[in-house]
């Protein structure tokens, strides 16, 4: 997934960035207008319809974001041990911030200031003046960004975010990705103003608050994704427990099914170079070797000097992590066990309070286990997942069989919110299938007009059967593919 910005807005970087393989876009509502973001979004549509792809658009939202005010001059230095006073804009206040948050703060928590750089503690308080100490000095300027990992702060959605997620309703986008969620709860808040905005948007939690660390299971279960923002989880959490935090929020979507993207930094130096550092190249590595769906540039596909390359760079280190988690999974088949009913959701959208029949998603977990034993046992060329709402392709993604899943949809939409799925490739079919035998010769024909399998290839086909009462799914079959009559 590659973020947009000045560096990767104009027709033809965009179109060489997905012949470089950018599977997924994502605009960052913190900068930029409305206005700029429908021409860019308008833009990618435009792209993904010429080069004949699905390449859904990720709005990520502002979220609760707090910052330095107005700070005379060139800004100041705080010096180690000095007390300075946090308040509403004065000339008694060294650092003014947002009247808002000052009623949440209490003695001993810590103010972090430009992504983390300078710490205060909180000694006091008294009225509308906090009292805080240096314990991380440095120069401070005006408008710098504040996080308060300790404090307890509402979530509240801005007027801004409420704009947005009408603006993103409006527009289409794919996912709405939720910046500072705490809880469970605050996924459902933005859900609500999506439906009141008239729409459907699944939603993409961002983990980057030691809170929504604890809470990380419910999270898991209530989101549509989940994104590793190590960005300001790295502020919000000591940095040394990020690669592990990084391992958790992987296996929790894992076990629940929902897709995880890692983001942040992953090629950094690559605005600046040409080329990245090994230890990056091996972050991008072992996010993969992690179980990750999708992996996110920043900076780097935004304002960096290289985005191209950048996503070449990339796109060669994934496949060659994949090529040996491949190697690696060959033969293991044999020991694998269904991970369970889990809460996968039929639909990416779907009101969780609206389960399905708990009991009526262990048989589609069984047979998509089933089916990724006997894909990866018998080496097939590909899997081919009927899935109108997106549900069966999801279930087989999450025990990353050797082979690529293709997932037949009749849906557009579902077929672009595939994409953020690990190694399923969507094809949008109108087949309006009968009989079971019409549903594998159609299978074969896209299968083969898209040049996916040849003749004699073993394929294995996953559906709901019969297909026009869309049950869950409840059928594998072996397949080999026909000499084409
Ligand atoms: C992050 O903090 O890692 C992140 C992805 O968020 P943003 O880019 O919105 O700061």
């Amino acid at each position: 997934m590659a973020t947009l910005g000045p560096a990767s807005t104009p027709e033809d970087v965009l179109r060489e960035l997905v012949r470089a393989g950018v599977d997924l876009f994502r605009l960052n509502l913190s900068h930029g207008s409305q206005e700029e973001h429908a021409k860019t979004l308008q833009r990618v549509r435009r792209v993904a319809r010429e080069e004949g792809v699905h390449l859904p658009v990720v709005m990520d939202l502002m979220g609760p974001r707090y910052r330095l005010g107005r700070i005379p001059g060139d800004g100041r230095t705080l010096n180690p041990g000095e007390e300075v006073t946090l308040g509403p804009q004065a000339p008694d206040v060294e650092l003014p911030v947002d009247v808002e948050i000052l009623g949440y703060l209490e003695p001993g928590e810590r103010v972090l200031i430009d992504s983390g750089l300078i710490e205060l503690v909180i000694r006091s308080k008294q009225g509308d003046r906090v009292r805080a100490q240096v314990v991380n000095g440095g120069p401070v300027r005006t408008r710098k960004g504040i996080n308060l990992p300790d404090t307890n702060l509402p979530f509240d959605i801005s007027e801004k975010d409420r704009s947005d997620i009408f603006f993103a309703v409006r527009e289409g986008a794919d996912y709405l990705a939720a910046s500072y969620v705490g809880e469970p709860a605050h996924i459902e808040a933005i859900r609500k103003v999506v439906a009141e905005a008239g729409g459907r948007i699944p939603v993409v939690a961002k983990l980057e608050r030691a809170t929504a660390l604890e809470h990380l299971d419910a999270i898991a279960e209530t989101a549509d994704g989940m994104m590793v923002a190590r960005g300001d989880l790295g502020v919000e959490v000591p940095l040394y427990t990020v690669p592990v935090h990084q391992k958790r929020i992987v296996s929790a979507g894992r076990r629940t099914g929902r897709p995880v993207i890692v983001a942040t930094q992953m090629l950094e130096s690559m605005i600046e170079q040409p080329r990245p550092t090994r230890a990056e190249a091996t972050d991008v590595a072992n996010a993969v070797l992690d179980g990750a769906d999708v992996l996110m540039l920043s900076g780097e596909t935004a304002m960096g000097k290289y985005p191209v390359e950048v996503v070449r760079t990339m796109a060669r280190i994934i496949e060659e992590a994949e090529e040996y988690a491949r190697s690696l999974a060959k033969g293991k088949s044999t020991s694998l066990q269904p991970l369970g009913p889990s809460s996968v959701r039929r639909s990416f959208e779907m009101d969780p309070s609206a389960q399905e029949d708990e009991l009526a998603l262990d048989v589609p977990d069984l047979v998509s286990a089933a089916a990724v034993h006997a894909a990866d046992r018998l080496g097939v060329r590909r899997i081919a997942a009927f899935s109108q709402s997106g549900f069966t392709a999801r279930l087989v993604a999450r025990y990353r069989p050797a082979a690529p899943i293709v997932a037949f949809t009749q849906e557009e939409t579902v077929a672009r919110q595939l994409q953020l799925v690990w190694g399923v490739r969507p094809l949008v079919t109108g087949a309006d299938v009968g009989t079971l035998d019409d549903v594998v010769q159609a299978v074969e024909r896209h299968l083969l007009e898209a040049g996916l399998v040849a003749p004699g290839d073993r394929v294995v086909i996953l559906m709901g059967h019969p297909i026009r009462d869309r049950p869950l799914t409840n059928l594998m079959r072996v397949h080999r593919i026909r000499p084409r009559a």
